[in-house]
């Protein structure tokens, strides 16, 4: 199966699995390597629960279960960086201080709301609430360099009031294309997350339309991740993203060892 790229443990503060579980879980899948990818998420809204770890204890408990299950499964050690355009420098400083295999630059707020909180979405029009969403992820992922990939591009998607819907696409495409355009031009990448399936979209984040602009565009790094909180989620749905992607002309997905892309054939 393929390498997850995207997954948590009970280092995010929405994660309550033991590490162990998610590797094991991969190795009965039959991964070769995945990637764990934890919430970091600084200055994230008191009162929700708490997205920022411990990165020193995190690459201890990492590297002795990457040494324990050397063999049978490569462990590779990543993050999932919470996004804010004001976050920028000290994101770029936080990555360069740890060896990171993989980042995951990843927007989970607008004006400081999560989506998933309610507020997010009241008092505003619902299309200018998505439309200010992408405008702050596009100014965060213009102004970070500290991401290998954009994560869940249309995260916004997952609470509107009909996630199935196209809503984004081409809706909002000066803005995502301006988001894709710069990636590309900074040999970064997006990632195909599965979750959307499980959240009530029916498709993947982003949705298929904007990973085939992407490729449009000539975007070639792509991961392909489960965002499994829990090992019963990994690799989810994996087996309907080889013909997604090969029907818009990849031929390879991509997998990250020392922030260096390496290209796995589907
Ligand atoms: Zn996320
Ligand atoms: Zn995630």
């Amino acid at each position: 199966m393929y390498s997850d790229y995207h997954l948590h443990t009970s280092f995010s503060g929405d994660s309550v699995t033991d590490p162990r579980l998610q590797i094991e879980k991969a190795i009965s899948l039959g991964m070769e390597e995945i990637c764990i990818t934890d919430h970091q998420d600084f200055d994230f809204p008191i009162g929700d629960s708490c997205f920022v770890f411990d990165t020193d204890r995190y690459f201890k408990v990492l590297r002795e279960l990457r040494e324990e299950y050397s063999g049978r499964i490569k462990l590779h050690i990543g993050v999932e960086a919470g996004l804010q355009p004001h976050l920028a420098e000290v994101l770029d400083w936080y990555v360069r201080m740890y060896p990171f295999d993989y980042v995951i630059g990843s927007s989970h707020l607008s004006r400081g709301i999560d989506p998933y909180d309610e507020h997010f979405w009241e008092g505003i029009d619902e299309d200018e609430a998505i439309e200010r969403f992408f405008i702050d992820e596009r100014d965060s992922l213009l102004a970070a360099s500290c991401y290998d990939t954009a994560g869940h591009i249309d995260f916004v998607l997952r609470t509107c009031s009909a996630p199935g819907e196209k809503k984004a696409w081409p809706k909002y495409s000066d803005l995502i294309d301006e988001m894709l355009r710069h990636i590309i031009e900074h040999g970064k990448g997006i990632e195909c997350n599965t979750a959307g399936f499980r959240s009530g979209l029916g498709f993947p984040n982003p949705h298929p339309d904007i990973i085939r602009r992407y490729r449009e565009l000539g975007g070639e790094i792509i991961t392909i991740g489960s965002d499994a909180h829990v090992p019963g989620h990994i690799g989810y749905n994996f087996e309907l993203i080889k013909d997604l992607l090969e029907s818009y002309g990849f031929r390879y997905y991509t997998v990250f060892s020392g922030r260096k892309p390496e290209f796995k054939r589907l």
